[in-house]
């Protein structure tokens, strides 16, 4: 006998417009060429890759790009560093910026602190390619932390303008602006977090708590992936974290279970309905 599962997807769920726009970008012009290259993972979700690996899209890391020469490369949504646009120059390579307009907002506002010569700290994780195009805008200045802690080990300025990767916590965000005005520093602290990612909390919590189990979709990769699967865990202890449809497991559902399907602002549609096909199978 069936599990006779009864299984929703979140609408607001799946790409934010930053991806959609690469996405799109991308499809765009592989519609009409045989290739494209594309400057690392369009997207955090290895199973959206393969598809468009498949049509075309040829992704390739930055020493492969110092190599390239008069070709056509896509840079995704998390933006670039400023060293990036001098090598395309150089190497007469021509870019399709597919950086998201949030991001781009983001840089220059880093851009214009660093020239009117601010000390920065940016709040991200260290090598994600969102936060080194954004200390890119201040010669590699700009202090990256990911945990307060970090910033035991330095000695800060006593006064710096404080901004954050798009896709960070925003309780996190505030309580370490918190943190640094109580030990005395001056801060001008810019919320810089994308809405795209922080206003899906309040829907998630309200979207896990009527479902019995909860199957979050996402790449492992994805930052906000991460930050949105806490989000589930907290409101709904029995959610479990898939990169694939072979990851599900049906031992974590009982008969007639509510299971409830949402992802990252990196999870494709298309991938959370095939999920939802496999446990309607069950
Ligand atoms: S999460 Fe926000 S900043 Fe990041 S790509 Fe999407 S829309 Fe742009």
């Amino acid at each position: 006998m069936g599990l006779n599962l009864n299984v929703n997807i979140d609408k607001a769920s799946g790409f934010c417009f930053g991806v959609v726009y690469a996405i799109d970008m991308a499809e765009d012009i592989l519609d009409r060429e045989p290739y494209l290259y594309c400057l690392g993972d369009i997207v955090h979700n290895d199973e959206e890759v393969l598809r468009l690996k498949q049509k075309g899209l040829r992704i390739i890391d930055h020493s492969e790009l110092a190599n390239l020469k008069n070709e056509k490369v896509l840079i995704r949504a998390h933006g670039e560093a400023p060293s990036t646009y001098e090598l395309a120059l150089n190497n007469n390579l021509t870019l399709i910026d597919a950086s998201c307009p949030v991001v781009l907002k983001l840089q220059n506002r880093i851009k214009g602190s660093y020239d009117d010569q601010e000390q920065i700290l940016i709040f991200g994780k260290h090598g994600h390619a969102e936060v080194i195009g954004l200390q890119g805008q201040t010669d590699g200045q700009a202090i990256v932390f990911q945990d307060i802690a970090e910033l035991d080990e330095l000695e800060l300025p006593s006064k710096f303008t404080l901004y954050s990767q798009t896709t960070k916590s925003v309780d996190k965000f505030y309580a370490i602006k918190e943190e640094l005005i109580s030990r005395g520093y001056e801060v001008k602290a810019n919320d810089t977090i994308c809405r795209q990612v922080s206003n899906r909390y309040e829907e998630l919590e309200r979207f896990v708590e009527n479902y019995e189990k909860i199957v979050f979709v996402s790449g492992k990769k994805s930052s906000n992936g991460k930050v949105l699967y806490d989000v589930c865990k907290k409101y709904n202890p029995n959610a479990y974290f898939i990169s694939k449809v072979e990851e599900l497991n049906p031992a974590w559902f009982s008969a007639n279970d509510r299971v409830g399907i949402c992802g990252a602002t990196s999870t494709p549609m298309w991938l959370m309905e095939d999920v939802k096909a496999v446990l309607e199978a069950y």
